[in-house]
């Protein structure tokens, strides 16, 4: 699905390129999923697209193949896992910069997630910016700036993300989801304004799910074995504890009164107003912070499964 809100980044890189004043590196920085790597694939099109007029055409073989991943010139690097990506993998493809490209205006070199760079991989990296071609355009992209070497972000010219307002992600979801009003308005909230977010909940059915485990956790309660089973592995565990979360979130927010626009369950109010009601201020709190603790050893591996028991018997259901 083709929605993008970056279009004054793009719009900017027009400029620069009619302009002929492109630079020859580029760095993305903002949450996961704010769109830092579809702009960037953007970018690779708006320079080399058969058709350009007012932006690329989207349908002429250079850009098909760009957004297939399929041109021989624009190579896309995700290195969300840090360590998986070789050293030698990354030479390889930075050796590329100079060379001219095989079909294209420019090469375009994506590499995403450059803080999950190794000190090698970083260095590598620092070595191609400090002897930059004309014939090749470095993309990087990251979601946490502090990590990267100061020495890569002086070389390279860097644009923020930001996330988007609600009403804003909203109206862009309409555009491109023919889905009810409350579901559009929880993929805002929940996505925390980051457009890619939004459309993977729309996509895989979180709304649906993210409903069933409220009516059980909520409502119902869990006993131990089925506890078991929403912690199975690291992706359900995450979700299954940020939907608590927000939950426990959103009955604070109810609770002090501090207006409705911040809810991310509006769907489920009523539900949420009942459940606010059987608990005071403090044990709201409690719960949170229980929760935050929980959260916490997750994160540094450990079971959480008997801090989940006890904060389901904790639940007033
Ligand atoms: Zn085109």
């Amino acid at each position: 699905m083709e929605i993008n809100h970056n279009k004054q980044i793009v719009g900017l890189f027009k400029t620069l390129i009619e302009k002929k004043r492109l630079g020859h590196a580029y760095l993305f920085s903002g949450m996961e999923s704010s769109g830092k790597g579809e702009t960037a694939v953007a970018i690779a099109k708006l320079i080399n697209c058969e058709e350009l007029k007012e932006s690329f055409c989207d349908r002429c073989p250079t850009c098909l193949k760009i957004e297939g991943r399929s041109h021989p010139d624009v190579i896309t690097i995700d290195n969300e896992f840090g360590e998986s990506i070789k050293i030698e993998q990354i030479r390889n493809i930075l050796s590329q910069v100079k060379l001219r490209p095989y079909m294209a205006e420019k090469r375009v070199i994506i590499i995403e997630n450059i803080e999950n760079f190794t000190q090698e991989s970083a260095n590598a990296l620092l070595k191609t910016l400090e002897e930059p071609s004309a014939s090749s355009l470095l993309v990087l992209t990251t979601s946490d700036l502090e990590k990267c070497l100061d020495t890569v972000k002086s070389r390279c010219h860097i644009f923020l993300f930001y996330p988007l307002a609600h009403e804003k992600l909203v109206g862009l979801l309409k555009e491109g989801y023919d889905e009810k009003p409350e579901k559009l308005s929880f993929s805002s909230q929940y996505s925390q304004g980051c457009l890619g977010r939004a459309k993977v909940l729309l996509e895989g059915g979180f709304f649906e799910e993210k409903n069933k485990i409220i009516d059980k956790f909520i409502s119902q309660g869990i006993n131990t074995d089925q506890m078991k089973k929403m912690l199975e592995d690291k992706k359900k565990t995450k979700d299954f504890l940020n939907i608590i979360f927000s939950w426990l979130h959103d009955a604070l927010l109810l609770k002090t009164g501090m207006g409705l626009d911040n809810i991310v369950h509006q769907d489920r109010l009523a539900d949420l107003t009942s459940f606010q009601e059987r608990y005071s201020y403090e044990e709201l709190t409690g719960l949170k912070d229980h929760l935050i603790t929980i959260h916490k050893m997750f994160n540094e591996k450990f079971n959480v499964s008997i801090s989940m028991n006890i904060l389901q018997s904790l639940l007033k259901v």
